[in-house]
């Protein structure tokens, strides 16, 4: 347990926060021993895994639990499936480069995304056309109200458009230790995102797919230990098609995707950049000028300044569309 701790080193935006309490978790036992520990009973608790969709504001007046649970384990394989159960621990892109490397498809769209595999149901992350909800099994870990073992099925995680039950009325109680993920062992790949519509899809292998989505990620998004960013700050609001005809109207080149009947889903990242924020600086911060949905941090040690910024964004997109856009980011 270490006392006063800089968090710099482990959230991606790198602001220079502190935890009262930092304590590492190694397995399901250190973690209940520390649960049983009378001392902490009423301390707040937050979890972390890579710090990469997380961005302090203050200091953490409480106990910030990191996971390190680590393990790979083939649960059930046949001709069609993999069963794996991952420790919350594990570096999520180091498991997506292992399932390929192995052939086992579903989640090679996912390639590149920062952080722990505890942290991927979290959020549902999702990247060109694939969500991890449909590559989930269940979710192990342990409610840190009664220091009980739980499992969520698939079903019960209730996983939405970036959400899940852990990001609602778990947040912040359910500590994920393992993911159970289902894989496929039959080639099949999801390529309806605009940018993999033009790969080659003659002898394509799951390795040119996580190339390909590699080389895009690469020139499209800055790499936090370049330049200290946490991913899309915003989600892409799903609004009703009457607004998003209205705004057509308008601008040409808008674009929608269709949801169901009357919704769908708009970039947040091209209201940002419609509203004037792509590349803005001030201070040491900024959006980036390749992706307005970035919000990155040149030098800042005060995430304060970058929770401002957003709530600027938000405001103006607000004034000029009418829409409310919504933070992925989660902010403490
Ligand atoms: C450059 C960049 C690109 C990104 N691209 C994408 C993308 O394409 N798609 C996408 O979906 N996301 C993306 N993200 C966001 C981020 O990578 C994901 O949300 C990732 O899952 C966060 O993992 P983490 O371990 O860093 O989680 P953290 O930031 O540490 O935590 C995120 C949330 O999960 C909770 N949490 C973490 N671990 C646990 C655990 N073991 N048990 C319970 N709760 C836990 C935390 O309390 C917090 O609420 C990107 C981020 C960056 C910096």
């Amino acid at each position: 347990m270490f006392k006063n701790y800089s968090l710099k080193n482990y959230n991606s935006f790198r602001v220079n926060h502190k935890a009262n309490f930092f304590l590492k978790i190694e397995n399901n036992k250190s973690l209940i021993n520390f649960l049983t520990d009378k001392k902490f009973k009423n301390e707040k608790k937050l979890i972390i895994g890579g710090g990469s969709n997380i961005l302090f504001t203050k200091d953490y007046e409480g106990v910030i639990l990191y996971s390190c649970i680590k393990g790979i384990h083939i649960l059930e394989e046949n001709d069609n499936h993999i069963k794996v159960k991952v420790g919350s621990g594990e570096n999520w892109d180091n498991f997506v480069r292992l399932c390929v490397s192995k052939n086992w498809y579903g989640i090679e769209n996912l390639s590149l995304i920062p952080g722990s595999v505890g942290a991927a149901p979290i959020q549902n992350i999702g990247a060109y056309g694939v969500e991890v909800k449909d590559y989930i099994y269940d979710v192990n870990g342990i409610d840190l109200k009664n220091n009980i073992k739980k499992t969520y099925s698939n079903k019960s995680c209730d996983f939405k458009y970036r959400d899940s039950v852990f990001k609602r009325e778990l947040k912040n109680n359910f500590f994920v230790t393992e993911v159970t993920f289902i894989l496929m062992k039959n080639k099949k790949f999801t390529l309806d995102y605009s940018e993999l519509k033009n790969i080659n899809s003659q002898n394509l292998t799951i390795q040119n797919v996580r190339d390909k989505i590699i080389e895009i990620r690469n020139l499209k998004l800055p790499d936090p230990k370049l330049l200290a960013n946490a991913g899309s700050f915003f989600k892409n609001p799903i609004i009703n098609i009457k607004v998003a005809k209205k705004i057509k109207e308008q601008y040409n080149h808008f674009k929608y995707y269709q949801i169901n009947e009357s919704m769908v889903k708009i970039s947040a990242a091209w209201l940002i950049e419609k509203s004037g924020w792509k590349g803005h600086k001030e201070k040491n911060i900024g959006v980036y000028n390749k992706h307005a949905l970035v919000l990155v941090n040149y030098s800042s040690e005060n995430g304060k300044d970058i929770k401002i910024l957003s709530k600027k964004i938000k405001e103006s997109v607000l004034e000029k569309f009418d829409i409310t856009l919504e933070k992925e980011v989660n902010i403490f």
